[in-house]
């Protein structure tokens, strides 16, 4: 077996989501995103297959699958339904993965088993109006007070609040030497007083919806605070690398259904008495998406191997983040041109993919910072 091949069970899981869209199909999708509103029964029915803890721990009712069972899960549904692939992933990494690495006993016992089953919704906080790509410049405090925390503070762009539970807030609890220390996370109920969720109008990914989260004094008790004082941004580090696997499986997956839909436009859409397809110029414009989504699959599976065998690093998380991004943002594009006023439409999926795939360069530390991580490695200080 090749280092990419795949198991029976992940070809089976692979073609169990496949048939899992002709119940949840493409008007389905389009329904969500032009309402807007959350594909919700699409994720309660995937709590009942155990889709929702598939990286949870077996003793915590999960599948307690690995890294690459996540990504050919999130690749699949990416293909299907970005979005729902997104509030999948959410759930995986900011959910289980961080409860399951950070989290204490108790913590998981009393998370763990509902998130698995789809009862509970997390997303995340970190990003800030004033600490973006500088996320560890972060301002939001909390304070200890009586058998808990105050939280102060904004938090900008947080998606999948309104089917979130809880939040995953990144505060600062200290200021040191340096602005990596001193900060801490917690799990925060979403119906918190004290805690406001303003919904933002944003260009895609508009089912699950973004929003301003401002907190006055919100109060959270210390039994949510995952793990330890001053040391959240270790957590948010690992997080994150394990968030550039989800994202880029599920945008692979996207670029995948791109590169499918175009062609069989191209094949069938006719001018000057033969298929589009048949002109070199859009033939290699088609070429390139599958080139384009061939290498971002490759570091997708190259990446969850490694994250298998714990050895993969920042670097390494760093290209995929970039290479699947870009790739998906590409692909989008080309899409676009090659339907040409049927890719403008909004009667076909083209526009929203072209309109999603911009995050995939911006969102979860832009290609810039990606590139300045890479560089890094090289030796060179980019500031
Ligand atoms: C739809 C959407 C959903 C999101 N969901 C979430 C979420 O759920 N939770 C969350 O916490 N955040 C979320 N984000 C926030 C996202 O991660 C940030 O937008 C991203 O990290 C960039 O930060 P910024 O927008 O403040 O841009 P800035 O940091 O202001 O960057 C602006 C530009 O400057 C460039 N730049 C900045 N610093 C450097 C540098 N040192 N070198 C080179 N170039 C640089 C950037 O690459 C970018 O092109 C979301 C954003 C969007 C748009």
């Amino acid at each position: 077996m090749s280092q990419f091949d795949q198991t029976a069970e992940q070809d089976a899981l692979r073609r169990s989501v496949r048939s899992f869209f002709t119940r949840f199909d493409r008007e389905y999708v389009r329904e969500c995103d032009r309402t807007p509103r959350p594909p919700v029964e699409a994720f309660t029915a995937m709590g009942d297959l155990g889709w929702l803890g598939i990286n949870c721990p077996e003793q915590y009712g999960g599948g307690g699958g690995s890294a690459t069972d996540v990504a050919v899960l999130l690749e699949e549904l990416g293909a299907g339904f970005l979005d729902l692939a997104l509030w999948v992933f959410r759930v995986l990494s900011h959910g289980v993965h961080a409860l399951d690495g950070y989290g204490t006993e108790e913590q998981k016992q009393r998370f763990l088993p509902d998130i698995a089953a789809g009862r509970l919704s997390v997303c995340f906080a970190l990003t800030e109006p004033e600490a973006g790509s500088d996320a560890a410049a972060l301002t939001t405090t909390a304070r200890r007070s009586g058998d808990g925390w105050e939280i102060s503070g904004q938090k900008v762009f947080c998606s999948g609040f309104k089917v979130s539970d809880y939040v995953m807030v990144a505060t600062r609890t200290s200021k040191g030497d340096r602005k990596q220390a001193g900060i801490t996370t917690f799990f925060v109920p979403t119906t918190t007083p004290g805690l406001e969720a303003r919904p933002l109008e944003m260009l895609g990914h508009r089912p699950l919806g973004t929003t301003l989260l401002t907190f006055d004094g919100a109060h959270v008790p210390d039994d949510l605070r995952i793990g330890p004082v001053d040391g959240g941004w270790a957590i948010l580090t690992k997080m994150l690398e394990y968030e550039r696997l989800c994202l880029s499986a599920a945008r692979t997956g996207a670029a995948q259904s791109v590169l499918d839909d175009t062609l069989d436009y191209v094949k069938q859409r006719k001018q000057f008495g033969q298929p589009i397809g048949n002109f070199q110029a859009v033939a290699h414009k088609l070429a390139d998406m599958a080139v384009l989504v061939e290498v971002a699959r490759t570091q997708v599976y190259r990446y969850a191997h490694r994250l298998d065998a714990g050895t993969a690093d920042t670097r390494d998380a760093a290209i995929l983040k970039l290479v699947a991004g870009e790739a998906y943002k590409k692909v989008a594009d080309l899409g676009v041109q090659a339907m040409g006023g049927y890719g403008y439409s909004m009667e076909y999926d083209a526009q929203r993919h072209f309109r999603d795939s911009r995050l995939g360069t911006i969102g979860g530390g832009s290609s810039e910072i990606q590139r300045n991580i890479i560089a890094r490695t090289l030796g060179l200080r980019p500031s």
